[in-house]
């Protein structure tokens, strides 16, 4: 596949200037709610495990109306599978999270799309980690050319300088690159820097989509959003954990939940933030929202499920497959409006 790749890559830029561009993400909470995957080390090894569950999972985010299949190599690095002990099975769990993501993407004719993520060992400054680091990234993006990408996301890393060595990695290997930072509780990048001064430092080393994803909900990254906008000229891309984040509690990792005595740990992060978790509407509000601002490459990161990227591509004016489900109220036992629905029962509606 090797050959085509250098053409596919200006796919996405063509269809940014046409229009927003939806890429579902959050693969590792929604698999691991499925029950197919470890919540704590989260190495995505329901690619090898578990194939049909990660190409159930593309499907129902295809159905639901992403545009990008991106293929589910979140954490499948070299470090991440030496913790576990797995370090043989890295360039198969690669090359087989980048085949389920294209055979997906080929089916439902959407862009296809290779993944690096924060790495876990870069230390600022560290000439040694930052080769390390380096290295991480030549390897996985070398295989998703060779598995034919459309172009390549580098997502949830906190250094701007980590981000940096990502992008060398896809600009080298001549892809289309989205960068995605993830801004903590203090909103700046883990070396000090505002968002949008990271960003603006991306664009000029080559990044053709800079934003943010993963860590903050809608609530709490749409603030940081404008700046970037304004201090970029490339397209800007936003990507929110599905979660009700707030001013006081700007991350998924720093919520608490004084409603539930029952957590095994202090606070509901990873596994119990359901109480959380962002509706439709809400994914509407915020997609429209950032649309507005300027960001056109728009997804939703840890939590979602396909309801809410329906919700955002309804949201951008289109009807995916799944939108012929969309909520229809009118046909309701007590709620509904049809004259079928017998009178007694719309009555007795405000005792329900
Ligand atoms: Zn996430």
């Amino acid at each position: 596949m090797a050959d085509s790749a250098g053409s596919r890559g200006s796919g996405l830029l063509e269809r940014l200037a046409q229009g927003p561009v939806v890429c579902a993400e959050g693969y590792l909470f929604e698999i691991e709610r499925r029950g197919y995957l470890t919540a704590g080390a989260y190495v995505p090894e329901a690619v090898l495990e578990h194939p049909d569950a990660v190409a159930r999972l593309h499907r129902d985010f295809l159905h639901a109306g992403s545009d990008v299949m991106l293929a589910f190599t979140y954490y499948a690095h070299r470090e991440k599978l030496r913790v576990i002990g797995k370090e043989g099975a890295l360039e198969e769990m690669n090359r087989t999270a980048l085949r389920l993501a294209r055979e997906a993407a080929e089916e439902g004719g959407t862009l296809f799309a290779g993944n690096v993520c924060n790495s876990n060992i870069y230390v600022d400054g560290d000439a040694e980690s930052a080769r390390q680091v380096r290295a991480m990234f030549d390897e996985q993006v070398g295989w998703a050319v060779d598995e034919g990408v459309d172009f390549i996301v580098a997502e949830t890393i906190s250094y701007a300088n980590e981000a940096l060595l990502a992008l060398e990695a896809i600009k080298a290997a001549g892809q289309t690159a989205v960068i995605n930072l993830a801004v903590h509780r203090d909103p700046e990048t883990r070396e000090g820097l505002s968002p949008a001064e990271a960003a603006r430092r991306l664009e000029d080393a080559g990044a053709d989509v800079v934003g943010l994803n993963c860590t903050r909900g809608p609530a709490s990254m749409l603030p940081l959003l404008g700046p970037i906008r304004e201090a970029v000229n490339c397209h800007v891309a936003a990507l929110p954990v599905a979660y009700r984040t707030s001013a006081e509690e700007p991350t998924f990792q720093s919520l608490t939940d004084p409603a539930c005595g029952c957590l095994p740990r202090e606070r509901p992060f990873p596994e119990a933030l359901d109480p959380f978790t962002v509706n439709r509407y809400e994914i509407e509000d915020f997609t429209r929202a950032a649309q507005a601002l300027g960001v056109n490459y728009l997804g939703v990161c840890c939590g979602a499920g396909p309801h809410h990227i329906r919700a955002m591509a309804e949201a951008l004016g289109r009807r995916p497959a799944a939108s012929r489900y969309s909520t229809d109220m009118s046909q309701h036992a007590f709620y509904g409006t049809d004259a079928r629905i017998p009178d007694q029962y719309k009555a007795f509606a405000k005792n329900l």
